[in-house]
């Protein structure tokens, strides 16, 4: 399967799209495609989605729901802990009228059994219309994609990314800010193996944002993000010390340490608790800018901000229903 998003897509093959319909008339090119890395999407696409995504919001707002993907069935397939990207992409199909199958506990599925991921797939295909994937390995989404006929979004593959979160983290930015030109955004914590902040530095430049990346020496933003950035000439500068540019930020995006990616425990402790955002700290912050963070939090940000009108994570979180409603009617043509 292609792993790239064809803007001019003529048609797509019959086994993604169940019949010759022309592609871009429908979904903008989204029509029976994977989502696999957030390198699929341009300004364009970003825009179409994101328009998607607001209606998909009304629509909740008005109406609570649709049958919009009736008789369209998801299935979740989560190899990995998830309490918030699982339940919104269920609660978004059931929203549209659609039903699914939920496999959040692969220990009692076939995996146990020693079943491969290509055959995990290839079986939930022949029940499913598209199937959403998380997984611990870097690449499983796009192997999975491989074999299947069905499309494949990824939910989030290991240390790698998590293209869902960074499109809805940039519909909350948009929401939030009203822009993204001319923003200057922080990312905060465990920027070496959070898969959110790879995807986000990558979606986010297609824009002309400047980053500033905050971290534990032991925590960089690895090079190929980096270079992303490079490559499309944006200004970055990376720091330890998040008092020294709170007050310039417009985004302050900050992560929790990944604990199950280190090896080491004593070192996960001497970093888990290097920042947090606390009154403080925000007292040192913009008037108008917002705190944002993927969730689940550990202590990196302190519940005392949570009223704080600029702690949008909460909006965030929501706005990540009506994203994964405009993804799934995308990519089954309902959009
Ligand atoms: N929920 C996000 C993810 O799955 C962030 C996190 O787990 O820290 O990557």
């Amino acid at each position: 399967m292609s792993l790239t998003m064809p803007t001019n897509s003529p048609l797509l093959p019959p086994s993604r799209t169940g019949g010759a319909v022309p592609a871009d008339h429908i979904t903008n090119g989204f029509y029976g495609q994977d989502i696999l890395s957030v390198s699929q999407f341009s300004r364009d696409n970003l825009d179409y989605i994101f328009g998607v995504a607001h209606e998909m919001q009304v629509l909740v707002e008005r109406f609570g729901s649709a049958d919009l993907l009736q008789g369209k069935i998801l299935a979740n397939l989560f190899y990995e802990p998830s309490t918030r990207t699982s339940s919104s992409f269920m609660a978004a199909m059931l929203r549209l009228g659609g039903q699914i199958i939920p496999i959040n506990n692969v220990q009692y599925s076939s995996v146990t059994k020693g079943e491969s991921l290509p055959d995990t797939v290839r079986t939930l295909e022949c029940y499913a219309d598209v199937i959403v994937l998380r997984h611990p390995e870097l690449g499983a989404a796009a192997t999975a994609a491989h074999y299947a006929t069905k499309p494949i979004i990824n939910a989030g593959d290991g240390v790698g990314e998590h293209p869902t979160q960074a499109l809805l983290d940039l519909f909350t930015i948009v929401q939030e800010l009203e822009r993204l030109d001319g923003l200057r955004i922080a990312m905060v914590g465990d920027l070496k193996y959070g898969r959110t902040v790879h995807s986000l530095t990558k979606l986010l430049s297609n824009y002309n944002v400047e980053f500033v990346f905050v971290n534990p020496a032991i925590l960089p933003m690895p090079a190929d993000v980096l270079q992303v950035v490079e490559n499309k000439g944006l200004r970055f500068q990376q720091t330890q010390d998040v008092h020294a540019v709170i007050s310039d930020v417009d985004v302050l995006y900050v992560t929790r340490v990944q604990k199950e990616r280190f090896t080491d425990m004593a070192q996960y402790d001497r970093v888990k608790d290097h920042y947090v955002v606390d009154e403080e700290l925000m007292t040192h912050a913009k008037e108008r800018m917002v705190v944002m963070h993927p969730l689940p939090r550990l202590n990196e940000i302190s519940y005392a901000i949570d009223n704080d009108p600029r702690a949008a994570y909460f909006r965030q979180m929501r706005n990540g229903m009506f994203i994964r409603m405009a993804l799934l009617a995308a990519v089954l043509g309902k959009a």
